[in-house]
């Protein structure tokens, strides 16, 4: 029509719908799953407006998600009574990708068609996997508490037209016009399955419709036969033992926005001074967002059943931000706004309580799963590390968490462990810095380390400079790197023979090492701060050590390569 307007859409989603459209992903029946995770979410964001607003939701809080599907026409539509879009909602959130960290995804895609379905696994493309399935998508929304509605339309080809729709309730009516080799998904069987695999616990009723024969491809007839397809009950709320591990993927998978399988399942009730409960799950795998600089937190806050926000950094500390779930309050007030949120004592004490469950949860795994505990620290150790640095609070429980690579153990060591592994004389932890295991290792630094078999860890994640000069000691035992002028290993015990000779030759060597360091000193001259012998080397002549009071090298090079 005359009022139609086109646009293209952003870049990254070009590339990104050339790859969903032409990609063979085994999955494509998740289009379903996006859709109706999108209409629940309508739902939530405009029930909790209602709370402040109570005239957006016009006495209608019924909220509900209908599937309505037209075998004629070739038409699946999803419709919901949720917060809609405007004009400009349409076009900034169906035309480029909003979400943060997203471009940074899209850039990692290479056009070769296996890696990318991985990656897009990982990431999720919402509301853009419909064009796995439909060769057409028309958007029908109207905002709630707004008189106007308006339709989007795109074949997913570089642009998308949008103009002023009819749509005369609130909210948002999906159709996609099925592609050729989509018709299994008009059949009622299959979405009824469908559903109930990825969307049984969206706690909205979610509505099939099967369209009659003379209907005349109105989106919102609503013919008597309606089927409810799912349990539509808050997970969260069932006895623990009701739940099945089936159903906590299929939660997680709505919650998260991920397609891995939960490392960790916390389901739990806590009754005291505070009541509340939810559902916690450890990601298997690494949330593509983890090192944006916010940190933010993604739990979901609900107040009684009401879903209030999904960013509420008080909520649970940065450290334990791949955190996924829900968690939900009786105690705050409904109405409570987003700015009440912030240093809430409420929320403080079911930060501490979170915290602890989580923990402790870890604690247990790592004690009696080690195996699987590893999968865990490859993922997370690194944030985990951060919350040793930021809290003194918590550092104890995470130093016993922590788990490192050593040079004399395969897989990973707690720092317990070592210690019960000192050698005689052995009083520090001894750990060398690196960007690497394989870089460290090569370390001249280490061969006297190597000679008296004296076990050394390996900090080669970026974060461990900063955690242990704040920590300095574990259970009295100072942690020292051994690139540090202080390193002295002369009291510890080696095997005998090495020990014998030392003795009378080093009366002799004093000597000459005297003159020789001196000669050193004086060639090397401003470029050094000292020149000294040592019992640290075996092979190597010599090498480069950090004062005992400076920088360690390691971070002396990074702050370098930052230009500090
Ligand atoms: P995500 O859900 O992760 O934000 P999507 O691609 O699935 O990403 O959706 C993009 C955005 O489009 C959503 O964040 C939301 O703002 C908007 N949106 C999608 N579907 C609906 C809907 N049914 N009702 C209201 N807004 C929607
Ligand atoms: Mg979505």
């Amino acid at each position: 029509s005359a009022s139609t307007e086109t646009m293209g859409f952003q870049a990254e989603v070009g590339r990104l719908l050339d790859i969903v459209a032409h990609s063979l992903y085994s999955e494509r029946e998740i289009f379903l799953r996006e859709l109706i995770s999108n209409s629940a979410d309508a739902c939530d964001r405009l029930r909790y407006s209602a709370i402040a607003s109570p005239d957006l939701t016009n006495g209608d809080v019924d909220f509900a998600i209908d599937i309505t599907v037209d075998a004629a026409s070739r038409t699946l539509t999803i419709a919901d009574n949720g917060s809609g879009m405007g004009r400009d909602e349409l076009i900034g959130n169906l035309g480029t990708i909003a979400r943060s960290g997203s471009s940074a995804f899209v850039s990692e895609l290479s056009g070769d068609s296996k890696k990318d379905v991985n990656l897009i696994g990982q990431f999720g493309v919402g509301f853009y996997s419909a064009f796995m399935v439909a060769e057409k998508v028309v958007v029908n929304s109207r905002k709630a508490g707004e008189e106007e509605s308006w339709r989007w339309i795109s074949s997913g080809q570089g642009s998308f037209d949008i103009e002023p729709g009819e749509r005369e309730t609130r909210g948002t009516a999906i159709t996609l016009h099925m592609r050729e080799d989509a018709g299994e998904f008009l059949e009622e069987d299959r979405l009824r399955h469908i559903v109930k695999t990825y969307s049984n616990h969206i706690p909205f009723p979610i509505r099939l419709t099967v369209a009659g024969e003379q209907k005349e491809g109105d989106d919102e007839a609503k013919l008597p036969e309606q089927e409810q397809l799912n349990d539509a009950s808050a997970l969260w709320t069932k006895p623990k033992s009701q739940v099945t591990e089936e159903q906590h993927k299929e939660f997680y998978h709505h919650v998260s926005h991920a397609f891995d399988d939960p490392w960790l399942t916390l389901h739990f009730k806590a009754e005291g001074m505070i009541e509340y409960g939810g559902l916690l799950y450890v990601p298997g795998s690494r949330p593509f967002d983890l090192f944006h600089p916010e940190r933010v937190s993604k739990l979901k806050l609900y107040v009684k059943r009401v879903f209030i926000s999904d960013e509420c950094d008080d909520l649970i500390p940065s450290y334990l931000r791949f955190l996924r779930g829900v968690v939900d309050s009786e105690d705050l007030p409904l109405n409570v706004s987003r700015e009440m949120l912030q240093n809430n004592p409420v929320l403080t004490k079911i930060r501490a309580g979170l915290t602890k469950r989580v923990l402790s949860e870890l604690g247990t795994k790592a004690e009696k799963e080690p195996e699987e505990y590893a999968k865990f620290w490859e993922n997370f150790g690194i944030v985990l590390k951060e919350g040793i640095y930021e809290t003194t609070a918590d550092r104890d429980q995470l130093l016993k968490l922590a788990r490192f690579e050593s040079t004399t153990q395969d897989g990973l060591v707690s720092l317990a462990d070592y210690i019960a592994r000192m050698k005689e004389g052995q009083e520090h932890i001894y750990y060398i810095t690196g960007d690497s295991k394989e870089a460290a290792a090569r370390s001249p630094q280490l061969e006297g380390f190597a000679a008296k078999g004296i076990e050394v860890l390996f900090m080669t994640d970026p974060v461990d400079e900063f955690w242990i000069p704040a920590v300095h000691e574990y259970e009295g035992k100072q942690l020292k790197s051994v690139t540090r002028g202080g390193a002295d290993l002369g009291n510890i015990k080696a095997a005998p023979d090495a020990e014998d000779k030392k003795d009378e030759a080093k009366k002799e060597e004093s000597a000459d090492l005297e003159k020789l360091v001196a000669a050193v000193k004086e060639a090397l001259g401003n470029a050094v701060a000292d020149v000294r012998s040592s019992d640290r080397l075996t092979t190597s002549a010599v090498c480069l050590v950090a004062d005992d009071n400076g920088m360690d090298m390691h971070l002396e090079r990074l702050l370098q390569q930052h230009k500090q």
